[in-house]
């Protein structure tokens, strides 16, 4: 199989091309195809399998297909467990989305509450963020996500391991407005994260790397 069978815009295929992916990964593969049919996906794929292009690249084809029609928050988000983590979804997302004309943001711990803030007010299209960080600023009515289209949980295992587990349950409520959510997780072998799935997903595609 090779990228050019998916579908995807020539401004992807370009960046996919000058990054040297030169065909899908297994679990890219499986996904892709599924994700860009707006299915939910329940995906066991630890870290190297290619898992954040899975998620990436069907995220970018669908706010290039349906262009943003005013100004507001985020449409898609991403959640991760750490920051190192979101810095590395954050940069692997400006790469692919070169070209592209999308705001690509990033909030965390750590960093200062306000000028984080100033950067959620400015149209992003993707948000990489932790989730601890962003129910701060859903709480304070800082941030809405009745209007977010895209979910994407990433490394669900770990995020259940370090307690973030109502948290995410919580975010995943409050958008409820959402078109298709993405569960990926370095296994799917434990009890825990069934049932988180089941909270989160609707009738999703179950895949393997
Ligand atoms: P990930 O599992 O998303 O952390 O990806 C692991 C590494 O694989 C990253 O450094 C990517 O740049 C690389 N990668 C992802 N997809 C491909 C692909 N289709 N071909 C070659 N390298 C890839």
């Amino acid at each position: 199989m090779s990228f050019d069978h998916l579908l995807l815009d020539q401004r992807l295929l370009a960046s996919l091309k000058r990054m040297e992916h030169e065909k899908p990964t297994t679990i890219q593969e499986s996904v892709l195809p599924l994700a860009m049919d707006q299915r939910d996906i329940l995906a066991s794929a630890p870290t190297g399998t290619g898992k954040t292009a899975a998620f990436l690249l069907p995220m970018i084809q669908h706010l290039l297909d349906f262009p943003r029609r005013a100004p507001g928050p985020a449409r898609a988000l991403i959640l991760t467990p750490t920051r190192e983590l979101a810095a590395q979804i954050h940069q692997y997302a400006s790469h692919l989305a070169t070209d592209c004309d999308l705001n690509i943001g990033i909030i965390t711990g750590g960093q200062d509450y306000i000028p984080q803030l100033a950067k959620l007010k400015k149209n992003m299209d993707i948000l990489v963020a932790t989730p601890g960080r962003l129910v701060e600023y859903i709480a304070n009515e800082d941030f809405v996500l009745d209007k977010l289209e895209l979910l994407v949980i990433d490394e669900a295992d770990r995020m259940l391991d370090m307690g973030f587990r109502n948290t995410v349950i919580d975010i995943a409520t409050a958008a409820l407005n959402r078109q298709q959510t993405m569960l990926f997780s370095a296994t799917l072998d434990s009890p825990g994260v069934e049932a988180f799935a089941d909270k989160v997903l609707n009738e999703p595609e179950r895949l393997q790397a």
